[in-house]
């Protein structure tokens, strides 16, 4: 199984066949309070999303599932959502922000490694056209 470290955090990349595989089952279990359904759960369904790498980070009691894309080459990471514009009201489909905090868990610098992608550019709402500043949606899953 690949794993990267992205501002000092440690995120792990399970392949589907890397999921089920005793390395990955121990690793989860020693992060303690495991829960396996809802891990398969989340695998499965980031798995249906087009162009993301699946990323899992995990510290004792914690396991956070990420999706990860990458722009340029660098790896970026998102909180996947179907956000609604503040301007229409509108949804705007399946998109990634990465204003979200839990995304950084565990990163040396939380602040920096944040600024990074919030300085990609921001998608406009596929209804009225209007930038996505207020969750600073950078990814639209059907792009
Ligand atoms: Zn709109």
């Amino acid at each position: 199984m690949k794993v990267i470290s992205l501002d000092n955090q440690e995120i792990r990349l399970p392949e589907k066949k890397d999921w089920y595989s005793d390395e990955f089952v121990t690793l989860f279990k020693s992060w303690k309070n495991y829960d396996f359904e809802s891990l398969y759960n989340r695998l499965e369904k980031y798995s249906n999303y087009k162009g993301i790498t699946i990323g899992v980070i995990g510290y004792p009691g914690r396991c956070i599932t990420i999706a990860l894309i990458k722009i340029a080459g660098e790896y970026h990471r998102i909180h996947i959502e179907n956000v609604i514009c503040n301007h229409c009201n509108k949804q705007s489909g399946v998109s990634g922000t990465p204003g979200v905090w839990e995304l950084y868990y565990g990163c040396n610098n939380t602040s920096q490694a944040m600024k990074r992608s919030m300085a990609l550019p921001v998608k406009s709402c596929i209804h009225c056209g209007k930038p996505l500043k207020h969750r600073h949606t950078i990814w639209f899953e059907n792009e």
